[in-house]
């Protein structure tokens, strides 16, 4: 016989029994052992989640351990499950160890039957109470257990409220109610054949197993995968006994935050309905009160709960979320958990949380995530911009998005899946609606509170989100919405400003968010814990600047062949190319030298002090001709015009293009390939660097310029360009009469110079994993192909784990880059390591460099801050255990 424990009374539990117990489980548990008012109840153990999804039924011996636990429950409040005269009745709930707001099943009532419901209506003295509650019952089990779709329900229940001549559940007559029993226990009959069940056992077993299975339902499966929840085995079954906040006007239920989860000030938040039950306020269905109301409604009970979630945040030292019920006046809590919070939020209770003395800085360090950071960065609406608001509600999740309106989720998920930048509108969502509100850029509900599903989700996902904007009008079926007498058909474009809660018509003009004061003390502390560096991959000047204002300790990668691109400059290059001698390519050059010292000059200036790494050309030259399409096509008209001139000139792009066509371009004549063929191209621009290191030291500066060679995979590779570099250096250095000391390094980006690191590490200053390139060359994928083609697939069917573009393959790409910093520092000991490619501001690659041994990452100008953050989080997560 099974030995094994599968339930748990709350006094048996801990928070620490998140594992077992679920979310819920272990904070019910948790209130119970520290003396809150929690009704009494139990837990059954994630453990049986799996058991039962293999077998499909419940276990004897579980049945048993449910049994026993049941009737100490019966014994702790003098009631019995099933008795017509003192019935006992259960909320059962689900509970998986991270919580999942809204994505599983939960039933409420349970033990109501013909009988007990009589016996409910005497000892209440409130037979209406006793029969809304067993309507609510059998539609909600009716639905989550038996599975009969939740319309049918509500066309019964609408038919009622039509027959007797009201429209609010609220006016409906006893008999009224006690006429939708009925005709609800018709439908399940019809539906399954069966007579709905009475037997308050059978209600509770058939109640744990939809409960068990809600954990495979499809909007949990998403919601694990949007918000990558991996490695838990199942939900827990929470089993409580009811208290009711639907009792009349001196009963409520609610939700509430010790801080705001939206702005993250202390300020105790949530909201709350008078003589309603829980599933209410969560469904969105009717819009709460502001919490703020019961201060002067309910002030007893107010005070109570106030200082039940003060002593929770406390013993929690986390910002805390909340459910309660207020029965008759008497508070009971019915959940506590860690609150889900905006990032703004997020940022600003950790760095306060240091303040008041609850958390370390480097607890604080590991309360923000670097993808929250991500989202936090995001454009916002231009506060200056003139636009059209067209309707005001709640700000639910900050940030803002704009795109087309979509009414429907699945189709919005569709749309924001290929690419579209899509606005989810909606009356109210549900669990099911997940998908589109994660591929949406924003949700606009018209119903519901801060608390609804749609703010609870967006936040989560940090996705901007506006609710309850009742002055919208919404015709789905004509898939339109009037507001302020505006009228938006689907397709056209609106924007949802998350932080104001404004819904403005069209495209609103974006501006990069400031960081807020918080955000920087947050990176000072992330500063003052990490070991690795963070530089950024800039290019212009203003990149450059950015990059230093998010905190940047230099530039990691200036890539110099996009200096070439701008209309000015791109004609010279292309003369350049074409040029088919060096003496047909001087003036060209000599044309090209000014402006690319111009960049220098305000790239270095704009870093001064810090270290910048300019990468000598790397692209194939042919990258930089015109298609051959549009050759074709220009000469076309040159020879209807009889051009001669442009007909020779065109003649001669074309040849040299063929000349230099390649197969693979990506593993063709490019990087230091191109350097050693044609010198004077790498001359020039160490020429114009050199020029701009003796102005802005003439200038009193600081410039610290890094010269790198690309695609180095042999050490005479650098053995023939290090020289070249150097004397060209010299040369300007003497002829302006300064000395500056420039390092000369190279990118690792082929398999061959990680394996020979130790060749050429004796001849480079530096080392920088390109590992855009080293990804390519090591899984021989070309970066530019694989997205469009193989890729998505390998990752849905999970050959791939992760996109290697965008995270270091560790066990692959990762063994190469370990390999070359054992090899390099062996035979250079004081060599420069760092990452330039995109992984570089990837949080689990930056986690990857750190225990590496890399001395920097250096990422994209706004992902600067994220690489700040993660490379303290790796420091903190790679401590040893004291022991
Ligand atoms: C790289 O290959 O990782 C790199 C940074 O260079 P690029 O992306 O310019 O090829
Ligand atoms: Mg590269």
């Amino acid at each position: 016989m099974d030995q094994r424990k599968f339930v748990y009374d709350f006094e048996e539990g801990s928070k620490e029994m998140k594992t077992i117990l679920g979310g819920k489980g272990a904070g019910l548990a948790e209130m119970t052992k520290i003396g809150l008012p929690v009704p009494p109840g139990f837990t059954i153990s994630t453990e049986m989640c799996p058991e039962y999804l293999k077998v499909g039924d419940i276990p004897e011996t579980l049945r048993n351990e449910i049994r026993e636990h049941l009737a100490r429950l019966e014994g702790k409040l003098g009631k019995k499950f099933g008795s017509a005269q003192n019935p006992l009745l259960v909320s059962v709930r689900s509970g998986a160890a991270v919580s999942m707001p809204g994505m599983m099943d939960t039933i409420l009532n349970l033990g109501l039957n013909i009988e007990t419901v009589e016996g409910l209506a005497t000892l209440t003295g409130n037979p209406r109470f006793a029969w809304d509650s067993y309507r609510r019952f059998t539609q909600m089990y009716g639905n989550v257990v038996l599975g009969i779709e939740h319309n049918d329900f509500e066309t019964i229940l609408a038919e009622q409220k039509q027959l007797q001549g009201v429209t609010l559940d609220t006016d409906l007559s006893i008999d009224s109610l006690k006429a939708l029993v009925q005709k609800y226990f018709a439908l399940v009959q019809e539906k399954t054949g069966k007579p709905f069940p009475q037997d308050p056992m059978e209600q509770l077993l058939g109640a744990v197993g939809a409960v068990f299975r809600s954990w495979n339902t499809e909007r949990a499966i998403t919601y694990r995968k949007i918000e990558k929840i991996d490695g838990l085995i199942g939900t827990a079954v929470t089993v409580q006994s009811m208290v009711f906040g639907n009792m009349g006007s001196d009963s409520s239920t609610g939700v509430c935050f010790t801080r705001d989860n939206s702005t993250g000030a202390k300020h105790f938040s949530g909201e709350y309905l008078v003589n309603a039950q829980g599933e209410d306020v969560v469904a969105g269905i009717r819009t709460p009160k502001n919490i703020d109301e019961m201060e002067t409604e309910m002030p007893e009970t107010y005070r109570r709960l106030v200082e039940v979630s003060l002593l929770l945040e406390k013993h929690y030292r986390d910002m805390q979320d909340m459910e309660f019920t207020v029965e008759r006046g008497k508070l009971f809590m019915l959940q506590t958990r860690n609150a889900k919070r905006s990032p703004v939020a997020a940022v600003k209770v950790a760095v306060d949380m240091v303040v008041e003395g609850l958390l370390t800085k480097e607890e604080a360090v590991m309360r923000v995530t670097p993808t929250q950071l991500d989202t936090l960065l995001h454009p916002q609406v231009d506060p200056q911009a003139k636009v059209q608001v067209i309707a005001t509600a709640i700000p639910a999740s900050p940030g803002a998005g704009y795109g087309k309106v979509i009414f429907e989720s699945k189709k919005a998920a569709e749309l924001g899946e290929a690419g579209e930048k899509v606005i989810l509108v909606r009356q109210d969502t549900s669990p099911e609606d997940i998908d589109g509100i994660s591929k949406a850029q924003a949700t606009l509900t018209t119903r519901g509170g801060a608390s609804a599903h749609a703010a609870l989700v967006a936040r989560g996902l940090g996705k901007p989100c506006v609710v309850g904007a009742d002055q919208i009008k919404l015709n789905s079926a004509e898939k339109n919405f009037v507001a302020n007498g505006v009228c938006v058909h689907e397709g056209d474009v609106i924007t949802v400003n998350g932080t104001t809660g404004e819904v403005i018509l069209g495209q609103a003009p974006m501006v990069d968010v400031e960081q807020t004061a918080e955000l920087a003390t947050l990176l000072g502390y992330a500063d003052g814990i990490r070991r690795l560096g963070v530089r950024a991959n800039a290019d212009t000047p203003a990149n450059a600047h950015k990059a230093r204002a998010f905190g940047a300790e230099g530039i990691g990668l200036c890539r110099t062949e996009r200096m070439f691109n701008d209309p000015e400059r791109l004609p010279l290059m292309q003369e350049l190319v074409i040029a088919g001698s060096l003496e047909e390519r001087t003036p060209a050059l000599e044309k090209l030298l000014p402006m690319q010292r111009e960049d220098f000059e305000k790239i270095l200036e704009a870093m001064d002090g810090f270290p910048v790494i300019i990468r000598l050309l790397d692209p194939p030259l042919h990258e930089f001709l015109p298609q051959m399409d549009r050759l074709t096509g220009e000469m076309a008209e040159a020879e209807t015009a009889h051009d001669e001139a442009r007909i020779a000139y065109l003649q001669k792009v074309m040849k040299r293009y063929n000349e230099l066509k390649e197969f693979n371009p990506m593993i063709g004549f490019r990087g230091c390939r191109v350097g050693i063929v044609y010198p004077d191209i790498y001359q020039l621009q160490v020429r114009a660097i050199a020029e701009a290191t003796a102005a802005l030291v003439k200038r009193g500066l600081h410039p610290m310029p890094e010269i790198m060679l690309p695609l180095v995979g042999h050490v005479n590779e650098i053995k023939v360009l290090k020289p070249l570099v150097q004397e060209e250096l010299d040369k300007v250095f003497k002829r302006e009469g300064i000395k500056v000391a420039v390092k000369i390094g190279t990118m690792v980006e082929v398999p061959r110079a990680c394996l020979t690191a130790d060749e050429i590490a004796e001849y480079a200053d530096f080392f920088s994993f390109g590992t855009n390139d080293l990804t390519q060359t090591t899984y021989a994928y070309s970066r530019d192909d694989a997205a469009g083609t193989f890729l998505p697939a390998y990752l849905e069917s999970k050959i791939l784990d992760v996109d290697p573009f965008q995270t270091i393959d560790r066990k692959g790409v990762g063994k190469l880059i370990r390999i070359a910093v054992v090899l390099g520092r062996q035979t250079n000991p004081g060599i420069e390591i760092g990452i330039c490619g995109e992984q570089g501001g990837e949080a689990d690659s930056i986690d990857f460099c750190h225990t590496s041994g890399l001395d920097y990452v250096s990422c994209s100008a706004p992902r600067v801050p994220i690489a700040r953050l993660a490379a303290a989080q790796a420091v903190i997560k790679n401590r040893p255990a004291a022991s």
